[in-house]
């Protein structure tokens, strides 16, 4: 849930995503800014050329599953491995040899199971100390409402250490709250990726 020191982690779940992520990619290097990003193993597969960027570009990667499953961390010990090997093997096909040290359940669902099959691959599981909802747009009336809160709970909650969870997938009003975001929490916080 936290990084262990002071510094703060901005990680970005569910991509690579061909529109997002590139946008989200171009606004980190604007900023100077590393961070983790927990890829889809299918997403990965479809779009080798993002996780390269990805990994040129500095950030950290940990693998999210194949396709989100929900309840990965129910399946069998034997299917649990296999999807997890499957996801890292995806990434090392665009990055022969990628890092992968962390893993992220999908939806947070972690079972001792999945924290077991991602050690035995290398993996830390990691969680998150902080959930803006950035995918949650169901109680707001619009975009602009939907920016302004994930900047407001970013805003209220974080402090030294935070994992910030937040998704590169599908969600652009995640990159303009990040355009906000980024420089207020650069004021304030080291921003890394995790190591
Ligand atoms: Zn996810």
């Amino acid at each position: 849930m936290r990084t262990g020191g002071d510094e703060v982690a901005l990680t970005f779940d569910d991509g690579p995503d061909p529109v997002q992520t590139p946008r989200m990619l171009d606004l980190l290097k604007q900023q100077g800014v590393k961070a983790t990003f927990c890829l889809v193993g299918q997403n990965a597969a479809a779009h080798p050329e993002l996780v390269q960027r990805i990994a040129a570009e500095g950030h950290t990667l940990c693998n999210h599953s194949w396709n989100h499953s929900l309840t990965l961390g129910r399946q069998k010990p034997a299917a649990i491995r296999a999807d997890l090997e499957k996801t890292n093997d995806a990434i090392r096909a665009a990055v022969p040899d990628a890092e992968i040290k962390y893993m992220r359940a999908p939806g947070g669902n972690f079972t001792p199971a999945l924290v077991e099959a991602a050690a035995e691959q290398g993996m830390t599981s990691i969680y998150w100390q902080l959930d803006p909802r950035d995918w949650d747009h169901s109680t707001d009336a619009s975009d602009g409402a939907h920016e302004a809160r994930v900047v407001k709970t970013v805003k209220k909650h974080v402090g030294k250490g935070a994992i910030i969870l937040s998704h590169d997938y599908g969600q652009p009003d995640t990159i303009a709250a990040y355009k906000t975001l980024i420089p207020w929490l650069k004021s304030r916080y080291d921003l890394i990726a995790l190591p």
